[in-house]
């Protein structure tokens, strides 16, 4: 059972690695099989992971399911007291809309959700293609997987670099207030929904993730830490926690 609490120590959340692919997501690389991510976490001093499969619409639910199975058979071999908890990177495409039917849900221990993979074909555009346009679908998004209840954390929030129309990875974010996110985090700590400190994401938009921790704090909001690994070497937290902590001061 995975326990998600307020914890604003990096160094303890750090040690739960929620964000890992294994080599049945397309982006994972064949080395990402789970034996292996197990010795490797387990090399890392982790606690708990999470193999966080992307839900496209590239799979039906009977297969994904095939596959949640067959990991748990493999996750049940970890030796030595790591938690494997058995996800899935989700898609919340559009407001009120997620791919996934409910079996899948209930298969699943950790229901992580992006709602920003705006580069995908099925992705749901916002009819205002610009800055403010992006920021007002993502809100409006987000706010929609919070109240369903669904989702236990969201995936790289808000970040734009899956935004083809503006190269500028910050131009999305920085045309959220303070005020909106500020309030949606109030909303995901009533509901119990977390928000996922990135290692990519926070390096490649500080100025958000210092948004989003610091208000996070404010709104006694839960967060997750995840690598978004696709590779063995992405596992460690560790690696990057540093450069982390920095930013987020
Ligand atoms: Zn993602
Ligand atoms: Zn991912």
């Amino acid at each position: 059972m995975l326990l998600l609490q307020p914890c604003y120590d990096l160094d303890c959340l750090a040690r739960k690695n929620l964000h890992i692919h294994t080599c049945f997501s397309s982006c994972g690389k064949p080395e990402m099989n789970t034996a292996d991510i197990i010795a490797r976490a387990e090399e890392c001093g982790l606690e708990e992971i999470a193999l966080t499969d992307h839900y496209n619409d590239d799979i039906d639910a009977d297969r994904f399911l095939v596959r949640i199975a067959y990991l748990r058979r493999e996750a049940s071999k970890a030796q030595g007291g790591l938690k494997v908890h058995i996800g899935a990177e989700l898609s919340c495409y559009a407001p009120g809309q997620t791919l996934e039917p409910p079996q899948v849900r209930q298969a699943l221990d950790f229901r992580l959700y992006s709602c920003n993979h705006y580069h995908l074909d099925f992705w749901g555009q916002p009819d205002d293609l610009s800055p403010r346009g992006y920021a007002l679908h993502s809100i409006e998004t987000v706010g929609s997987l919070i109240e369903s209840g669904k989702a236990h954390g969201i995936a790289h929030p808000f970040i734009g670099r899956f935004i083809k129309a503006h190269p500028d990875r910050t131009a999305v974010t920085r045309e959220i207030g303070d005020n909106e996110l500020g309030e949606l985090m109030e909303r995901s700590a009533r509901k119990g929904c977390a928000w996922e400190i990135n290692t990519g994401a926070v390096v490649s938009d500080p100025c958000f993730a210092r948004r989003l921790w610091h208000l996070g704090k404010e709104t006694s909001s839960v967060f997750t830490f995840g690598t978004d690994a696709h590779r063995l070497c992405d596992i460690d937290p560790f690696r990057r926690l540093s450069e982390i902590k920095n930013i987020l001061q």
